[in-house]
C-alpha cells in the first residue's frame, strides 16, 4: 500500500508535536525553484528549552535500557523509514533534487547503519571492560581492584547535513551512534529538507513510544537562520554536537561550545578536497582508465560529496598530458548537475570563479551548460604545482563537480605539495607495483594529513563497516580522534568511568566477574 507522509510542519518535541513559536519557513524544490507545502515552523527559545530539558529528563533512565532494548529502537526506526516507502522518497526528490537511484541508495545505506548500531547495541563490546584486579600483596602497599567502561556522555545535538538527507540527516550515522551509546538526540533539522526530516523524526516518535522509551529520548526542532541551532548548542543540557556541513558553520559551532559555562566536545565534519596522487607506473599505463574513473566519481551526485576528488596531481610529461586530454574527453560530455539549495549554488558559481581568476589557472574543461535554477556546469582546471603552492585560495573546497589538475616537475614537488595541503577526509594513490618505492615517500606525510587511505580507487563511496573512517585532521574535521562512519562513530559520544574497589553487587553488569571476555592486563 502507497504510505503517505501527512506532513504537518510541526516541532516534534519528545511525544508531542508542536507549532514552532518563532515564524514559518518553506522547502524549495532546488530544479524548479517552486516553493513545496506546507509552511514549517521554527523553534523559539522556549521550544529549544523544552527538547534539551527533556533530553536531560530522559538520560539517566535511557542509558540504563539494555543493549536489546536500544537494538529493538534502531530496528524499528529502520523498520519504519523503509514502510515510507515511496512517499518519502518522492518529497526528498522534490526537496533536494538528488535522483531516484541515488535516493534509494541512500535510504539502503541509512537502514543499515541503523541495523548495524542495533548490532554494536545488542553485543554491548562497545563498554569495552577493562579490569586490573586487586593485588592484595604488592609492596609498599596494596594495588586496588579498578574496573573501567564507557558510558553515554549525555544528550547530544545534531546537525543534519545538506547533501544527505536520509543518511547524514535526521537518522542518519550520527543519531543511530548516539542512539545506540545511550544518548538522547536532538535534531537540529536542514532546511533544505524540512518535510524529509519531518516524517523521519515521526518514525522515531513512534518507535520510542512502541518502545516504552522516556519521550525526551528524541526530540527535532527546525529553523533556518542559525538562532535555533546556536541555542541548542549553548543549552546546558546538551553534552556534545555532532555537525556536517560548511568549515564556517562547523567553526562557529565548535566556538560557541568552547565558550560556554561548561565547553563540551564538537565532533564537526566540514571541508575536504581529497587529493588523489596518480604515480608514474600507473600514469603510463593507466591514463585513460584513470581519467574515466576521476570524472565519473567527480560528478557523482552533482559533485556533493564530502569525499569529492577536488585536486589530481600527477609528474608532468607525455603521459600526464595524455591524461589532461582523457579528462577533458570524459568531462566535456557530462551534463549539469542540479545542486541542493540556491546557496549552494552561489558558493559553487563564486568558488569556480575563484579558482579561475588565479593567474596560471587553466580551463582543461567544462561539461554540458543548462539554465535551469541550481545547475553546476561540470568544471576541470589545470595548474602547475608552484602556482598552487603560492595559492591558498585553490586549496578551498569547491562543493560541487569542480576540480584541479596538479602538474608536478618530480615526486619531491609531488611530496612538497601534499605536505602543504590541509587535513583531508581521504588520500587516494592511483600506483601500479614499480610505484610502490614511490608510494613509500608519500605515506609518511598522507598518513598524516588524511583519515583514509585508498589505492587504486576513488574517494567517493564511503562503505559503512567496522573498519571505516570518515574523519582527519582540520578542517576535515572538528576533531581528528573521530569518525562519522562506521560502528566506531560510537566512541564520539562515550567516556570512561573507573570502579575502584566495588563490591560485586554495584559493580555495573559488564564488569562483574565472569560478564565479559575481557583481558585483563598483567600486573
Ligand atoms: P551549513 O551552512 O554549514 O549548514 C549546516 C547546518 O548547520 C544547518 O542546519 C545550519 O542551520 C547550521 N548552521 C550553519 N552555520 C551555523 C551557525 N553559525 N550557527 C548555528 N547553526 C549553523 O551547510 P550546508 O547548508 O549544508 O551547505 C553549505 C556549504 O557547506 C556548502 O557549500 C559546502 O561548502 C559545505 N558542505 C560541506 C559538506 C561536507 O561534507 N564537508 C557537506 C555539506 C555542505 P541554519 O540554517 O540555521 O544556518
Amino acid at each position: 500500500m502507497q504510505s503517505t507522509l501527512n506532513l504537518s510542519g510541526q516541532l516534534l518535541i519528545g511525544q508531542r508535536r508542536i507549532a514552532g513559536n518563532a515564524g514559518t519557513f518553506h522547502a524549495i524544490n532546488p530544479a524548479t525553484g517552486d516553493t513545496l507545502a506546507p509552511a514549517f515552523s521554527v523553534a523559539d527559545a522556549a521550544q529549544v528549552d523544552l527538547a534539551a530539558s527533556l533530553a536531560q529528563q530522559a538520560f539517566d533512565t535511557y542509558r540504563e535500557t539494555s543493549g536489546e532494548q536500544r537494538a529493538n529502537f534502531l530496528e524499528k526506526i529502520a523498520d519504519g523509514i523503509e514502510a515510507l516507502d515511496m512517499a518519502l522518497l518522492e518529497r526528498t526528490m522534490a526537496e533536494t533534487a538528488l535522483p531516484l537511484a541515488r535516493l534509494q541508495g541512500e535510504r539502503g545505506r541509512t537502514t543499515g547503519q541503523l541495523r548495524m548500531f542495533a548490532e554494536v547495541a545488542r553485543n554491548g563490546l562497545w563498554q569495552t571492560p577493562v579490569v586490573d584486579r586487586e593485588l592484595p600483596e604488592r609492596q609498599p602497599m596494596r594495588r586496588p581492584d579498578m574496573r573501567t567502561r564507557l558510558i553515554p556522555l549525555g544528550p547530544v545535538a545534531m546537525f543534519g547535513a545538506s547533501n544527505f538527507p536520509l543518511a547524514f540527516s535526521v537518522a542518519g550515522g550520527d543519531t543511530a551512534a548516539a542512539l545506540a551509546a545511550g544518548c538522547p538526540v536532538i535534531v537540529k533539522a536542514h532546511p533544505s529538507h524540512p518535510g524529509t526530516s519531518e516524517a523521519v523524526a515521526a518514525v522515531i516518535q513512534a518507535a520510542a513510544k512502541e518502545c516504552g522509551l522516556p519521550e525526551g529520548v528524541f526530540s527535532m526542532l527546525a529553523g533556518p537562520g542559525n538562532e535555533v541551532g546556536q541555542q541548542l548548542v549553548s543549552h546546558p543540557a546538551v553534552q556534545a554536537v555532532a555537525f556536517t556541513g560548511s568549515r564556517v558553520g562547523g567553526l562557529a559551532l565548535s566556538r560557541l561550545a568552547q565558550q560556554r559555562t561548561q565547553p563540551i566536545p564538537v565532533y564537526a565534519e566540514m571541508s575536504a578536497i581529497n587529493p588523489v596522487f596518480v604515480l608514474p607506473q600507473a600514469l603510463a599505463k593507466r591514463a585513460s582508465a584513470i581519467a574515466t574513473g576521476f570524472v565519473d566519481s567527480l560528478v557523482m551526485g552533482a559533485g556533493q560529496f564530502c569525499t569529492n576528488p577536488g585536486v589530481v596531481l600527477g609528474i608532468g610529461g607525455a603521459d600526464w598530458d595524455t591524461f589532461c586530454a582523457a579528462v577533458a574527453t570524459a568531462a566535456d560530455k557530462r551534463p549539469a548537475g542540479t545542486l541542493l539549495n540556491a546557496g549552494i549554488h552561489r558558493a559553487y558559481v563564486a568558488g569556480v570563479a575563484r579558482v579561475s581568476s588565479v593567474t596560471g589557472v587553466e580551463l582543461v574543461a567544462q561539461g554540458q551548460k543548462s539554465d535551469g535554477s541550481c545547475a553546476a556546469q561540470v568544471s576541470v582546471f589545470l595548474v602547475d604545482a608552484e602556482t598552487f603552492m603560492a595559492a591558498p585560495a585553490l586549496h578551498e573546497e569547491v562543493f560541487g563537480p569542480c576540480s584541479l589538475l596538479v602538474r608536478c616537475r618530480d615526486l619531491l614537488q609531488m611530496r612538497a605539495v601534499a605536505e602543504q595541503l590541509e587535513g583531508q577526509l581521504t588520500a587516494t594513490l592511483q600506483l601500479e607495483p614499480a610505484d610502490e618505492a614511490d608510494a613509500r615517500q608519500l605515506l609518511p606525510v598522507l598518513e598524516r594529513k588524511a583519515g583514509r587511505l585508498l589505492v587504486n580507487g576513488f574517494p567517493t563511496g564511503v562503505e559503512v563497516a567496522h573498519a571505516m573512517v570518515h574523519g582527519g585532521p582540520f578542517p576535515a574535521t572538528s576533531d581528528s580522534r573521530g569518525t562519522s562512519v562506521g560502528s566506531r562513530a560510537i566512541e564520539r559520544f562515550l567516556r570512561p568511568v573507573c570502579y575502584q574497589d566495588f563490591p560485586t553487587a554495584l559493580l555495573p553488569l559488564a564488569l562483574k566477574d565472569g560478564q565479559s571476555d575481557h583481558a585483563t592486563p598483567p600486573a
